[in-house]
């Protein structure tokens, strides 16, 4: 069972990811935008893994992850992918220098979530988990 943050504007979109993470029986808690996702890391430094929307209202994914990478404790090594719709080269280098590891289009498929899923169990919790 991994600790799951999903930030995304669309609460439509966080609550399907986030019944999904839920059914494959993860913990997860979810923010609407970077400033209220910030807000919940700093209460939940034990979180593992973040699902982050880009194009969001009051700080969009990218700085959150950038805001992250800045801070000065656990926290800041948290692996993030981008589910998005933006497809542009400048944000996509953006996310790889921030050391996102993968990103998912949307409209995406539920497999591709589990899919990315199971392999951060495989990883942060190896074969046994
Ligand atoms: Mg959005």
């Amino acid at each position: 069972m991994l600790k799951i943050l999903v930030v995304d504007d669309s609460e439509t979109v966080r609550l399907k990811i986030s019944q999904l993470l839920k059914q494959l029986g993860h913990k997860v808690l979810e923010a609407e935008n970077g400033i209220v996702a910030l807000e919940v890391l700093r209460g939940n430094p034990d979180l593992e893994l973040c699902i982050c929307d880009i194009n969001m209202p009051e700080m969009d994914g990218l700085t959150f992850v950038e805001e992250v990478r800045k801070k000065n404790d656990e926290t800041k090594d948290l692996t993030f992918f981008m589910c998005t719709t933006e497809t542009s080269k400048a944000h996509r280098d953006k996310a790889k220098s921030l050391g996102v590891r993968g990103w998912i289009h949307k409209p995406y498929k539920d497999s591709q979530i589990i899919h990315l899923v199971e392999f951060m169990v495989k990883e942060l919790l190896g074969d046994t988990a």
